[in-house]
């Protein structure tokens, strides 16, 4: 088939950089060893912290004669990057770094991160990668509604749709209006953005009198925060589009370390740089094949900041057996857990995806809501949000009273404790226009 033939059919032409996904296992597993051993080596050598950590557990590079061997190294966490603000685990002189990204902690400092040209290239690569894994290519317009700047999601995703041979708009975040003005003059095919964000666009651009569903999108590439499955049907029966979840997180490149095929059966990881274990996070050990537990990566050739085994606090689990798309890559299980984002009350771990998920299966609602933690008499108490669709808002009493009750009931059964549900009018909860404050916490306020 040639490209036009592909393009008129909707089937996208092989894309030479996507090779390394249909690796053979046993040469993917060298090609991660002699990459690990050397990284190891580089880590060892340039940076001060991963040596003195190594020798803390009696281990230098040479020891490393095969990939199990990694569950010997030290693990590294974003305490390491904070402690070190900001250049203190930078593993080339400044005058081979190209670019400094940063992502913004909850409290204090940034943390710092480092790309040579070596780098940008690489993550370039997996961008490519990742977009061709979802069925995008040359000849698709991509409106990249990330924001620019020290956030990795708007570069990471232009370079990416750039090398891939796609149009791209590089509109960045924010102003909705002229977003869903450019989506529809502009003949848009993909969207890259927050899914919480893309919520927005969508009520938006019915509040214009846009039906997205008419308009030529088919797909959409959400990350940058968790997200339900229950999420992903909403959106894309709401917007007629194929919804993809991509991961990637700032410390080890941004967006591109994993992302779904289109089968949607996990993220397939780009393992030949990205170095994949779960891990119990109570003990550090492995846990058991396609048991859930927190991720830990390893990057196998970023030259300018390696990280060892780092610990990503993203809660999720290899997805067994191979993938109908042909990739060799492992597959994990999407992230809709965060254990950053668990709070607990009176007791319970709760997390907002849980949430998410039980709104969701109620009827009559939009997907906008936001958690309130406040304590009163010492007590911690959970209250949702929740806002209703126009139609329901000037429904009668009852049938608001009903919805409440069946909001309030399906939340408790989730979550395993009573909850407070509070229906507000619609267009009231702030929107946001990055990445979704879900909780607020005002228990020490
Ligand atoms: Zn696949």
């Amino acid at each position: 088939m040639n490209t036009v033939t592909a393009l008129s059919t909707g089937a996208a032409p092989f894309q030479p950089e996507s090779a390394p996904d249909y690796l053979p296992a046993a040469i993917l597993r060298e090609l991660q060893l002699g990459r690990l051993r050397s990284i190891v080596e580089r880590a060892w050598s340039a940076v001060p912290l991963h040596r003195s950590r190594m020798k803390e557990r009696g281990i230098e590079p040479g020891d490393l004669q095969s990939l199990e061997d990694i569950a010997a190294l030290p693990f590294t966490t974003k305490a390491d990057l904070r402690d070190t603000y900001p250049f203190g685990l930078f593993a080339s002189p400044m005058r081979d770094i190209v670019r400094l990204h940063a992502s913004s902690g909850t409290t204090g400092k940034p943390i710092v991160v480092a790309y040579t040209r070596e780098d940008v290239d690489v993550w370039t690569s997996v961008m490519v990668r990742s977009f061709a894994t979802c069925g995008l290519h040359a000849g698709d317009i991509v409106q990249n509604a990330y924001g620019y700047g020290l956030f990795t999601g708007g570069l990471g995703a232009h370079y990416g749709a750039e090398g891939l041979g796609a149009t791209v708009i590089p509109i960045s975040g924010g102003n909705t209006d002229r977003q869903i003005m450019v989506m529809k003059d502009f003949k848009v095919t993909a969207i890259c953005c927050t899914p919480s964000y893309f919520l927005h666009l969508l009520d938006r651009a019915a509040q214009m009198e846009v039906n997205v569903a008419e308009l030529p999108l088919r797909v959409g590439v959400f990350g940058a925060e968790p997200w339900t499955d229950s999420l992903r049907r909403h959106i894309e029966a709401a917007a007629g589009i194929k919804a993809y979840d991509i991961y990637g997180l700032t410390e080890i490149t941004g967006p591109g370390v994993g992302i779904e095929c289109v089968c949607q059966a996990g993220l397939h990881i780009f393992e030949d740089h990205f170095y994949p274990e779960i891990i119990d996070p109570d003990t550090g050990r492995l846990v058991a094949e396609g048991e859930e537990g927190e991720l830990v990566l390893t990057t196998l050739s970023k030259q300018a900041m390696p990280m060892i085994r780092y610990r990503t606090r993203d809660i999720t689990a290899f997805v067994p057996g191979s993938c109908p798309c042909g990739r060799t890559l492992r597959r994990i299980r999407r992230i809709s857990r965060r254990s950053d984002d668990m709070f607990i009350i009176r007791g319970v771990n709760v997390f907002p995806s849980q949430v998410e998920t039980a709104l969701l299966a109620v009827e009559g609602m939009l997907p906008h809501y936001q958690i309130i933690l406040t304590r009163e008499a010492g007590l911690d108490q959970l209250e949702v949000q929740v806002e209703v669709t126009p139609p329901v808002a000037s429904d009668r009493v009852a049938a608001l009273e009903s919805l409440h009750n069946k909001l309030a009931h399906a939340l408790s059964q989730t979550l395993g404790l009573r909850v407070k549900v509070r229906l507000v009018a619609p267009q009231t909860l702030k929107r946001s226009e990055g990445k979704a404050q879900r909780v607020l916490d005002r228990r020490n306020a």
